[in-house]
């Protein structure tokens, strides 16, 4: 019998059984993926947020523990528990030596890099190959790895773990860590979350999912039917607006379209439908998946001129391009006509000061709803660029509530061998919004302190500081 099973291949995963590996236990990991997409969404990653209080290698100027907190229950808007949050926060300003010791590199952020130079440390390499540093660790420290092994149920007794079942398999251990993602790749259960609008659509139908397809929540509902203590709405997700034409799963970051405060977004019946110069783009991204999930048929349009590019990262794939812009409409599938009274509308109420993407500009529109309060210039110089937006899941915020042993509770009685870790319990610090990098920053936190205590759970002594 292995002294901890970690169930899930991601980077909460690794972190886990990594630890529980140096603390001394035997481990055996179970990824649902098959070996070449091993690493779920931690493979798209390209950073994470550390907490630090002067320059630090790749992190420049400061980022205090105060200001970090500061950020998260603003996004969150106080739906985050103080004492995890600070957790992590605080375990984020140490965690990067011991990533390094498990093969982790660094580099200085690249532009357009959503001005997050001060407050992320990113992954030279990006999130595929911390996942892969982090296997070659686990496998030379002989943690033991077994691909295409979804566990469809667990078997419990009085709260506690006993063993994992892969279809007839059964796998026992003295302890469990769970770190098996949310459920945004599960049609059904975005389709449950979501329901029905009023014109009888079912919006999840049209939404695309940025990472992997195996995090299909089956252990986060197998634990809520098995009345574990859970936290978060299932409704809430990390959504952003991404590139129509993106696969149904897996596109990753090269989806996304960053050119939406340059310049307009339509719906499909060619109206505007909400302030696109609101905020920095980076404050703003995470709610556009939400507001194109709300328009008639999921479907937005971002459209720009040829004033826009080289203020903002051009996205991989091309967009539509014309000369006019009933040429525009015409390739979008928009009613010509209906595109170019908005359009004409816009410009017409821009009151062009001076333009400056840099800042929140005097660039504004008078007389317009929805008005465009920041970099708003008309729309009047060809070649006339047009994008498809679709909403984007990133990750579900539904979890099971953890204490700062990252312990599953029953009850509010925390198990004392069954832990979760990284997307199956952000919801404790991320119950609501969004911070760039935080998710990787929750992830390693909670997975070295899951990996810790089921090692602890099984019998064994911390034989090496983890990064928690
Ligand atoms: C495109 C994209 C970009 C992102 N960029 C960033 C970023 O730069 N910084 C950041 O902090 N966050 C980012 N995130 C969010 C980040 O990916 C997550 O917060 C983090 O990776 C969660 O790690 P995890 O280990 O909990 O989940 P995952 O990495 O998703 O791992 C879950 C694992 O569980 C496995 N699994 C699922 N069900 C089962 C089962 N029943 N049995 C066995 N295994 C199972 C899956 O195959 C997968 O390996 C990004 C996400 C996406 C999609």
């Amino acid at each position: 019998m292995f002294d901890v099973l970690v169930i899930g291949g991601g980077n909460a995963a690794l972190c886990a059984a990594l630890t529980a590996r140096e603390a001394g236990a035997s481990v055996l990991l179970l990824e649902a993926a098959p070996k070449a997409w091993r690493g779920g969404n931690s493979a798209h990653t390209r950073n994470l947020r550390c907490m630090h209080d002067g320059p630090q290698d790749v992190l420049v100027d400061s980022y205090p523990e105060e200001e970090f907190w500061q950020d998260l229950l603003r996004v969150t808007q106080g739906q985050t528990n103080e004492a995890l949050a600070r957790l992590v926060i605080r375990t984020s300003s140490t965690c990067r030596d011991w990533m390094r010791r498990h093969g982790v590199h660094f580099q200085p952020p690249l532009s357009g890099a959503l001005h997050v130079a001060r407050t992320n440390a990113f992954f030279m390499g990006g999130g595929k190959a911390l996942v892969n540093a982090y296997y070659r660790s686990a496998e030379n420290l002989g943690v033991q790895i077994r691909y295409d092994t979804p566990i469809d149920a667990l078997e419990l007794r009085d709260g506690r773990f006993v063993a994992a079942h892969a279809g007839k398999e059964r796998i026992t251990a003295r302890s469990c860590v769970l770190a098996c993602g949310g459920f945004e790749s599960n049609r059904e259960w975005l389709r449950e979350a979501w329901g029905q609008n009023a014109a009888g659509e079912w919006p999840a139908d049209n939404f695309l999912i940025r990472g992997t397809r195996f995090n299909q929540g089956v252990l986060l509902k197998f634990m809520m039917d098995a009345g574990a203590d859970t936290i978060g709405e299932p409704s809430q997700s990390h959504c952003v607006a991404i590139d129509a034409r993106a696969p149904r799963y897996d596109g990753g970051i090269c989806t996304r379209v960053d050119c939406v405060s340059l310049g307009i977004v339509v719906n499909r019946d060619a109206e505007r439908f909400y302030d696109e110069g609101e905020d920095f783009w980076p404050k703003r991204y995470a709610i556009w998946g939400r507001l194109v999930a709300q328009q008639p048929g999921q479907i937005g349009f971002s459209i720009i001129d040829a004033k826009a590019p080289g203020h903002f990262m051009p996205p991989v794939f091309p967009g539509v391009q014309s000369q006019t812009l009933a040429g525009l409409a015409q390739q979008l599938g928009l009613d010509a006509s209906r595109f170019e009274q908005t359009v004409n509308d816009y410009n017409r109420a821009c009151r062009s000061g001076h333009f400056n993407h840099a800042i929140l500009d005097d660039c504004h529109t008078e007389g317009l709803s929805p008005v465009k309060s920041h970099w708003a210039r008309p729309i009047d110089t060809p070649p006339f660029y047009g994008y498809a937006l679709r909403p984007g899941i990133t990750f579900t915020y539904l979890g099971l509530k953890v204490n700062e042993h990252a312990a599953v509770h029953f009850n509010g009685q925390p198990s004392d061998n069954l832990f979760v870790a990284g997307e199956m319990m952000a919801g404790n610090v991320l119950g609501k919004g969004y911070t760039a990098g935080v998710g990787m920053s929750i992830g390693t936190t909670f997975g070295c302190i899951a990996g810790r205590e089921a090692a602890k759970a099984a019998g064994k002594r911390e034989e090496n500081h983890a990064a928690a």
